[in-house]
């Protein structure tokens, strides 16, 4: 592969297949077995690594790369990012040991505190949707957002709410997670999406997909996402809103969890 001092993620992952993610049925599974398809050489000891399968979720939908390790027979690579084109998901971080070939089998492993911190902290994004939408009498649309260390945030396209709102904003959080409702994860098809849906920001925007994973907090909301999720809402611990800050567009929520 090309060696140069950028390298292009387009190259690293050109005309390979779409990388299995096996967090999408299961974001419990921490490691997994996997094959090596291509090594991409970068600066020193930098390398992409692409893989047929994997456990590690890529920066993307507001949620933040996970970080962790995969080892082969002679050799092992720090994990510090993972990317996502076109379908395909590289690894890359810092490799110590002889390059692998591609065919050769691989473990990875997930910086698995990390990455159930994620896991809580995208529960709670959700839980804030639901709140927000219930202080604003309907589905506050997204700017962005970043469910993950060092600083979650949700940024809404409203205006700036009042103390006494984000109080609210708060408590109904609360609510939620002391209800500890099972976050339920189903597949539909585009047609069924109408009514499966529900109280989601962005559903005016969603781009098109033969299949949508909808991630459920019973009652509250249904959201189209493919993020990391807890199995109930009691596993987030508890939401603690930090203040709300304007934007252009919108505010600013920001957000940590608590252990109850
Ligand atoms: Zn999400």
């Amino acid at each position: 592969m090309r060696r140069g001092r950028l390298t292009c993620i387009v190259d690293v992952v050109g005309g390979l297949p779409r990388t299995e993610r096996i967090y999408i049925r299961d974001s419990y599974a921490r490691e997994c077995r996997s094959e090596v398809l291509r090594v991409v050489r970068d600066r020193g000891a930098k390398r992409y690594l692409v893989l047929d399968r994997t456990v590690f979720h890529p920066l993307e939908g507001g949620q933040p790369s996970d970080r962790g390790e995969i080892v082969g027979e002679r050799f092992s690579l720090t994990v510090k990012k993972a990317l996502s084109s076109a379908g395909v998901v590289a690894h890359y971080g810092t490799i110590s040991g002889e390059d692998p070939q591609p065919g050769d089998a691989v473990t990875c492993r997930l910086d698995w505190e990390r990455r159930y911190l994620i896991m809580r902290l995208h529960t709670a994004g959700h839980i804030l949707d639901a709140a927000v939408s219930e202080v604003f009498g309907g589905p506050v649309n997204t700017l962005g957002a970043n469910h993950g260390p060092p600083e979650a945030h949700v940024d809404y396209a409203a205006r700036l709410p009042s103390e006494d709102e984000l109080g609210r904003i708060e408590r109904i959080a609360s609510e939620i997670v002391s209800d500890d409702l099972q976050v339920r994860v189903r597949f539909v098809v585009p047609e069924e999406l109408e009514s499966s849906a529900y109280n989601a920001p962005n559903l005016d925007r969603l781009p098109e997909a033969p299949v949508y994973r909808l991630v459920e907090i019973p009652g509250r909301n249904s959201i189209p996402c493919t993020g990391t999720h807890v199995a109930r809402t009691g596993e987030v611990g508890g939401v603690r809103v930090l203040g709300a800050t304007p934007l252009r567009g919108g505010f600013r929520l920001s957000y940590w969890v608590t252990r109850p």
